[in-house]
């Protein structure tokens, strides 16, 4: 057994996802055994002494057949409604399954804005945190009937990414409707499996299929998730779920290539985050941003763009509009061009002290490049 492999079957904390296709029927319904299966699974491993965190998706589809819906809707406020109904069916669903084991699910709900702002990242981390010292099985979803189509993770690949950061857990493994990641699609021929990606170069050609039949992933985002999470991801189908977690050579094995983040706080800068505009930069503020690790000055500002606030993520871009950094801005969008260039020194003379400040401080900044 390859090592990684080990590190999920020893895993003592395991965030564990399965997408909407593996727990409901087309007909937009729960597919309650397929729910039981699942849950057969999880509470066995947890008997064996290990903490799970189930991220769950399936809100919307299965609110579907509820409200008369043949398929998934496009516009947003059906979706949440369908999100409303299918969530409390889900979640039922969750609870008498695990019932069957003599353990209790907690529901945590949490949107993108959760993971961005610092205050209620650190509440989700707490009460995930007092779940699993209960003894509690917390079950995760996005708060779909509140998301917005701007602040929306809109995938809980990348959210189990994140949940898995949330918890320090030791591994994830995420549960689709394909066993593995394929070279093609792999109802054609010539499609390969790829049992093991190790480095980015592993994913060269890779064509990633954008969507699913009811859930919003495809494989861009699960592949996107195995980067964030920066632990051993499996990718497989449910059905090979408890082989998946015997750390058995079942579908795709990401092996974590990304150095861990600093902190939390710079996880959700860089993954949970969108910039609300972009500061422009120079070379040298390129480089001392990026190879020096210092903070943005006026000096290095070549323009703004977009309409923020102080306090907003926004995203640093060199002279070519490559994005290279992103960071919590110290300035509104509309004081910027009047400092851009300027020296602080300069500026504390001419403006008062208080715009001696850099526009956006090392410590708020992840580099992205
Ligand atoms: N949160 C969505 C739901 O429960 C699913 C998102 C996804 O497909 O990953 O329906």
């Amino acid at each position: 057994m390859s090592e990684t492999r080990t590190e999920i079957e020893k895993a003592r904390r395991l965030v564990v996802k399965a997408g909407s296709s593996s727990l409901t029927t087309p007909q937009g319904t729960i597919d309650g055994d397929r729910i039981d299966a699942l849950v057969d699974v999880l509470a066995a491993r947890r008997a064996a002494g290990t903490e799970i965190v189930f991220v769950s998706s399936g809100a919307i589809a299965a609110g579907l057949g509820p409200l008369g819906l043949a398929r998934r809707p496009s516009d947003l406020a059906t979706q949440q409604a369908a999100a409303s109904v299918g969530q409390g069916l889900l979640f039922a669903r969750y609870t008498a399954s695990f019932a069957r084991y003599g353990l209790t699910v907690g529901q945590v709900l949490l949107t993108a804005d959760d993971m961005m702002r610092r205050s209620h990242h650190r509440n989700a981390q707490r009460t995930l945190a007092q779940l699993l010292a209960l003894g509690v099985v917390p079950i995760v979803n996005e708060n779909d009937t509140v998301a917005t189509d701007e602040i929306r993770f809109g995938d809980n690949d990348r959210l189990a990414a994140l949940v898995a950061h949330l918890t320090r857990a030791d591994a994830v493994v995420l549960l689709s409707d394909v066993d593995a990641l394929y070279t093609g699609d792999p109802r054609k021929p010539g499609a390969r499996r790829v049992d093991e990606v190790r480095t980015p170069a592993d994913l060269a050609g890779i064509e990633l299929g954008r969507s699913g039949r009811v859930g919003t992933g495809g494989m861009v985002t699960k592949v996107e998730a195995a980067r964030i999470a920066g632990l051993p991801v499996v990718l497989t189908d449910a059905a090979s779920a408890a082989r998946a977690l015997a750390g058995e050579p079942v579908g795709t094995l990401f092996h974590p290539q990304t150095a861990r983040l600093r902190s939390g706080r710079h996880l959700w800068l860089a993954h949970a985050t969108t910039g609300h505009g972009r500061v422009l930069l120079d070379a040298g503020a390129v480089e001392a941003v990026v190879q020096r690790g210092k903070s943005l000055l006026p000096a290095g500002v070549t323009g703004v763009q977009g309409d923020f606030a102080a306090g907003d993520p926004v995203d640093l871009c060199g002279a070519d509009g490559r994005v290279v950094a992103r960071g919590l801005v110290n300035y509104d969008a509309a004081e910027i061009p009047d400092l851009m260039g300027r020296s602080t020194r300069w500026l504390a003379r001419e403006l008062g002290p208080e715009y001696e400040r850099e526009i956006i401080h090392r410590d708020q900044l992840v580099i992205l490049t």
